[in-house]
């Protein structure tokens, strides 16, 4: 069958900046979708990948796994979107939809392993390719519907950053009564201070300085500290049920889970390549959990949708054109991220 090349920004290797390019797209099969790509987020995950911090990488590769567009064409067996339909495509396209944890919903935890977005190896035996790119073609379970009031450019980081904190804010019930504290307010840490607050619970901001509190309390967070100062980990000792860490480098876990009431959780959603040390003391101590949590399945990352439309929820994005995307990963490495870079793609055209 016939593949489509379009335009796209690519990696050459882990240390080259990104640069345009071309890529190949699928011919569109009988349960795909073909999005033609209005606006594409930059998550901090597409830099550890490109900069091969998680392992070696296939390149050439175009990364980018927040996607929103419209349906241009649907294959003959299609039953779930139509033409000129506004959708979303998240960090996986695809599962083997057979084992326990797909039949479940939960994708994501697919025991054959998802598909990722880019870099993984498609069924076709190619390397899949993300949305730094004007167009893709994806089976359409995998493609999720974006609700009209959510404004087009603020969606895309919903694909990634927000359901990849809803999840865990829901899975372990944020609501009213929960203290919950967000570690980070990145791209993801933004989004799982807005949902925490809307879904009820009392949220806390946990950020390296105080720079960035005004944002936070408008964002709906309740109290905000700084890290960098020691009297934040005595203060708040044994205060939280959740903490969603969204930090992408290494940290010193003790202190953090220190800060956990009984029974309390702290999540990692953050992908640092090192290994994080801790004491198991820590944990007997409140009988403590530590845990992990990635992205969220399709029926979830609808739920997601919905709820920030229902509660008015957006990210806050900043739009740059894809020229600017070497610049934006320079500013996301340096905590300067205001709150997700988002790539107008009709700029690759
Ligand atoms: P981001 O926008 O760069 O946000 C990370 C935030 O962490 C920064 O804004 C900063 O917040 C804080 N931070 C950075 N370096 C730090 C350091 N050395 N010490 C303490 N705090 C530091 O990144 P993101 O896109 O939100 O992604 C965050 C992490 O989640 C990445 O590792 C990414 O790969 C991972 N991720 C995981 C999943 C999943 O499925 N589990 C999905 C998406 C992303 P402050 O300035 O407020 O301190
Ligand atoms: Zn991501």
């Amino acid at each position: 069958m016939n593949t489509t090349t379009v335009n796209a920004y690519a990696a050459t290797s882990a240390t080259e900046p990104l640069v345009r390019t071309t890529i190949e797209r699928r011919a569109v099969g009988a349960h795909d979708v073909l999005i033609e790509i209005a606006y594409s987020g930059i998550c901090h995950s597409d830099i550890h990948t490109v900069r091969g911090e998680w392992g070696p990488m296939p390149y050439p590769l175009t990364v980018g796994h927040e996607i929103v567009g419209v349906v241009t064409e649907v294959g003959t067996e299609v039953t779930l979107h139509r033409v000129g339909d506004r959708v979303g495509v998240g960090c996986m396209v695809n599962s083997c939809g057979a084992c326990a944890n797909c039949l479940a919903g939960v994708e994501q935890y697919c025991l054959k392993g998802n598909t990722g977005t880019y870099a993984a190896t498609d069924q076709d035996g190619t390397i899949t390719q993300g949305g730094y790119s004007t167009h893709i073609v994806v089976v359409e379970h995998f493609v999720l519907k974006v609700p009209e009031n959510i404004p087009y450019e603020a969606a895309a980081p919903l694909l990634c950053a927000g359901i990849t904190t809803y999840s865990p804010l829901a899975h372990w019930n944020a609501g009213p009564g929960k203290k919950v504290a967000v570690v980070g307010m990145g791209g993801l840490g933004h989004m799982a201070v807005k949902i925490a607050h809307a879904m009820g619970a009392e949220v806390t901001v946990l950020s390296q300085s105080l720079s960035k509190r005004d944002d936070g309390l408008r964002f709906g967070a309740d109290h905000y500290y700084a890290t960098s100062d020691s009297e934040t980990f005595t203060t708040l000792a044994n205060t939280f049920d959740l903490i969603i860490n969204t930090v992408s480098a290494k940290l010193e876990l003790d202190s953090y889970l220190s800060m956990l009431a009984l029974d309390g959780t702290m999540v990692n959603v953050g992908a640092p390549p090192e290994a994080l040390p801790l004491h198991v003391f820590t944990l007997f101590t409140n009988r403590r959990s530590f845990a992990g949590s990635t992205i969220g399945g399709i029926r979830e990352t609808q739920e997601m949708l919905d709820f920030c439309a229902e509660h008015n929820i957006a990210p806050e994005v900043e739009v740059i054109s894809a020229d600017g995307i070497n610049a934006a990963y320079e500013r996301v490495l340096s905590s300067d991220v205001r709150y997700r870079f988002v790539i107008d793609v009709a700029t690759l055209k």
